[in-house]
């Protein structure tokens, strides 16, 4: 694609990357149709190629932001659908990450969205905010379908329908260690997952010492970053960012640590990313690039490892559920329904898998009719499939999904877990 930036425009260094990403993009639209809002809504301007004609628009002329052009870059869900089938190899995430930050920056959100937006940030990337938010969510949750009757109160219903009834009590810190250690490996604790799915940790955890490898549990470190990233709070998920690569510098540094594993895939998407968002920064530059250098999603590391067999092999149906962030965002397709092949489960995978179920983040609250009509359709394919239960390797899809099915809904690490002598998933015991 042509561009006209002027020289003041590109003597910002993240409006010269998109530049670069730009003149990539030749128009030939094969992304639209594997793009999830340009499949229900049918408008260029909520595709992929139409999304790009109008950040070009915006970051070219360095114009303020219109409520037209913002509108459609929030219904994104940064799914990145689109890389994966762009044959040009454009960088949309970076394009759109850039674009975010500087509508944050130039464009004033009606107060109600500002709230909720401040409100997101402050919330869901501290685990004990987050946790006090669920508990008083659940003496209002009741009022959840009043509120929906009225647009202005859908964020909150969706925020009350996502939140779970029971909240789960907090998960042990791992105290266990391998009989012979074959590595090292730092274990992400995350912030919204161990609130939210407290047993996923120690799955990993117990995979991973069975296969020998020490887990290491990094002081100082917190949120990834990505919730408030993808709502273009760019300082803020720096700031994130950098405090990790410290707390994990000193674990690379101190104890040889061969890989940093992530259990969420949206965090690991955007910790795999730090060595780009912090590319112009002299002081954390090297270290971000060799923290994302080491970071894999949990399935895989084990699918990469000699790993004992599965002692309990279960036999269920699983229908597995890519995603986004794993499938697009990383490029891990076979290691997590080959891991429970491996493990004795028999794997499905449902129609329209490329596509995302509506949860991206913080979408769902954002957006919450679209991301409704999105989960209807991915729940729909999934149940088609008759599984056991539903197995995905990301937090905010298991929620998304969870709340919209009767099938259980679990982490692929619990099925994993499980079928190597560890505990039967809660929501499956619920049901035998
Ligand atoms: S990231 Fe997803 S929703 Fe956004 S343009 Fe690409 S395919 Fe469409
Ligand atoms: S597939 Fe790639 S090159 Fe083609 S329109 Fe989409 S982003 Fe541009």
């Amino acid at each position: 694609m042509q561009t006209r930036f002027t020289a003041a425009a590109l003597a910002d260094p993240d409006t010269a990357a998109a530049e670069t990403v730009i003149r990539k993009c030749v128009h030939c639209g094969f992304c639209t149709a594997t793009c999830p809002t340009y499949v229900l809504l049918g408008d260029e301007l909520d595709s992929p190629r139409g999304r790009i004609y109008l950040m070009k628009e915006m970051l070219e002329g360095e114009r303020a932001p219109t409520a037209e052009v913002v509108k459609h870059i929030d219904r994104c869900l940064s799914c990145l659908s689109c890389m994966t089938t762009c044959p040009s190899g454009v960088n949309y995430m970076h394009l759109v990450d850039h674009a975010r930050a500087y509508i944050e920056d130039r464009y004033r959100r009606p107060w109600r969205e500002r709230m909720l937006r401040a409100l997101l940030a402050w919330v869901l990337p501290h685990p004990k905010r987050f946790r006090s938010a669920l508990a008083l969510a659940r003496l209002v949750k009741p009022a959840e379908p009043l509120l929906r009757r009225f647009p202005a109160l859908k964020p909150l219903a969706a925020m009350l329908a996502l939140a779970p009834s029971i909240l789960p009590r907090k998960a042990q810190r791992i105290g266990a260690f391998p009989d012979v250690i074959k590595g090292r490996v730092v274990l992400l604790q995350g912030c919204a997952e161990p609130v939210l799915r407290p047993q996923i940790r120690p799955c990993a955890a117990r995979l991973l010492i069975a296969a020998g490898y020490d887990v290491v549990l990094a002081d100082g470190e917190g949120c990834c970053g990505a919730l408030v990233h993808h709502m273009g709070r760019k300082a803020e998920a720096l700031d994130d960012a950098r405090r990790n690569v410290d707390a994990w510098m000193a674990e690379i540094e101190g104890q040889g640590i061969e890989a940093i594993l992530v259990t969420a895939s949206g965090c690991g998407t955007a910790i795999k990313d730090y060595g780009f968002m912090l590319r112009e920064d002299p002081a954390y530059a090297d270290k971000a690039a060799r923290v994302s250098a080491l970071a894999k999603d949990i399935t895989e590391f084990l699918a990469a490892i000699d790993r004992p067999p599965a002692s309990t092999p279960r036999g269920l149906r699983v229908a597995y559920h890519a995603a986004c962030s794993l499938q697009h965002g990383q490029g891990v397709t076979d290691a997590p329904k080959r891991l429970l092949a491996e493990a004795g489960f028999e794997v499905c995978a449902p129609r329209e898998a490329h596509l995302c179920c509506g949860s991206a983040g913080v979408y769902n609250i954002l957006q919450p009719q679209i991301a409704d009509q999105i989960g209807a359709r991915k729940v729909a394919h999934l149940e088609r499939l008759g599984a056991e239960v539903i197995a995905t390797g990301n937090i905010g899809c298991a929620t998304q999904i969870g709340v919209r099915t009767a099938t259980p809904v679990v982490h692929t690490v619990e099925l994993l877990d499980w079928a190597s002598g560890g505990p039967i998933p809660a929501c499956l015991s619920r049901r035998s």
